[in-house]
């Protein structure tokens, strides 16, 4: 069965003239999709000999769920899926009071492979669909639809590098805004990179104005090189001129991620390197306390210096906030779940 979304909206549409089914249908089916469907049976609206010839020929989604985590009280919901041919990839749910994130994936595994990072630690998989990207919007719109709720935020923080799968991405992003799908607005996207320069340049020329988070990390190239490998290729400099430019052009603020990892670039000499990078800059810092990973040497620095770091950091003339941990407990950090899951099938396998 094909998966409805590998269809372009016109697509569907001849699909629905093959069955003497008008275009406005499709309209339907995409709306009855946002809103979590779980079946074409379920589309009311739709007469029943069409919903049963859609459901023989079209599948809503080609994800199979295979593991699902909840932490912060309820209000972390973690979904690992399962892809045709076998790979996996996770979906981090997180509820606000005032709106409602998706964490997606856009790789299975990564091939950045970042120290720090518990997806870079496998081999990578492959790249996603654009309608594997969107499926899993779709099926948290599934859990949420229960709740009365709806997604009003997506971050393209999960699994993979989002620069590295481009075409795939942007495709997806379109349908994540497409009022006749889900009608998130582009700037409630958050496309974040560890800093592919030529895609982002092409991304600004998209007439698709996400907001833009690099992974910064670390300010000065030597460092820079160890913890975000593709630094080797495109040097935190001209990295951030890329950056700026795409606020530039977009009119939307970019946002500087900062794992802060203990001893290695939590330091007064790393608060002052960062104010001379971002001088003047129109620019977000969003520290990110380090979410342990197994295996990796590591830590995260406590809470004194976290709020000193952010102090040092202030005090550079930066606008600088520090993400709150959640899902911590649910294994939300990218990649970790899938880590967990395939170490009980190494332990199953030895
Ligand atoms: N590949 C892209 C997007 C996915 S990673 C990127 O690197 O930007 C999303 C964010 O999570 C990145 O800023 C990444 O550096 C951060 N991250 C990865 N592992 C982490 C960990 N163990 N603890 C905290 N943040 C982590
Ligand atoms: Fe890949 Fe991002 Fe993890 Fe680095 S941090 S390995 S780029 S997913």
């Amino acid at each position: 069965m094909i998966p409805v979304l590998t269809l372009a909206a016109a697509e569907l549409e001849g699909w629905l003239a093959e069955h003497d089914a008008p275009a406005y249908r499709r309209k339907q089916v995409w709306s009855w999709l946002a809103r979590g469907a779980k079946g074409f049976e379920q589309m009311h609206d739709l007469p029943k000999p069409l919903r049963v010839a859609l459901g023989e020929d079209l599948a809503v989604t080609s994800l199979k769920p295979i593991a699902t985590s909840v932490a912060d009280r309820g209000l972390t919901t973690k979904t690992l899926y399962e892809l045709d041919g076998g790979h996996s990839v996770e979906a981090v749910v997180m509820r606000y009071a005032e709106r409602t994130t998706l964490c997606i994936s856009s790789q299975a595994g990564c091939p950045i492979g970042c120290p720090f990072c518990a997806t870079g630690k496998f081999p990578f998989g492959r790249n996603l669909k654009a309608h594997e990207i969107v499926e899993q919007a779709l099926d948290a719109e599934r859990l949420l639809a229960a709740e009365g709720r709806r997604l009003s935020h997506v971050v393209f923080m999960g699994m993979g590098e989002p620069m590295a799968n481009y075409q795939a991405v942007v495709d997806s992003v379109r349908l994540l805004a497409d009022p006749d799908l889900l009608g998130i607005s582009p700037r409630r996207i958050v496309v974040s990179t560890s800093g592919l320069i030529p895609r982002i340049a092409q991304l600004g020329e998209e007439k698709i104005p996400v907001t833009l988070a690099i992974s910064l990390h670390a300010a000065r190239d030597e460092l820079r090189d160890v913890l975000v490998p593709i630094n080797r290729k495109y040097p935190v400099h001209a990295l951030v001129d890329a950056a700026q430019a795409y606020g530039a052009r977009t009119g939307r603020r970019v946002s500087y991620e900062w794992v802060m990892l203990a001893g290695v670039n939590d330091t007064a000499r790393d608060a002052r390197e960062l104010g001379g990078l971002l001088d003047g800059r129109l620019a977000h810092v969003n520290l990110i306390p380090f979410n342990p990973v197994d295996d990796t040497p590591f830590h995260a620095p406590d809470r004194t210096s976290i709020r000193a770091f952010k102090e040092m950091v202030q005090a550079q003339g930066l606008n600088v906030t520090v993400r709150d941990t959640r899902g911590r407990e649910a294994d939300a950090a990218c990649g970790q779940l899938h880590e967990r899951l395939m170490r009980s099938r190494q332990a199953v396998e030895v």
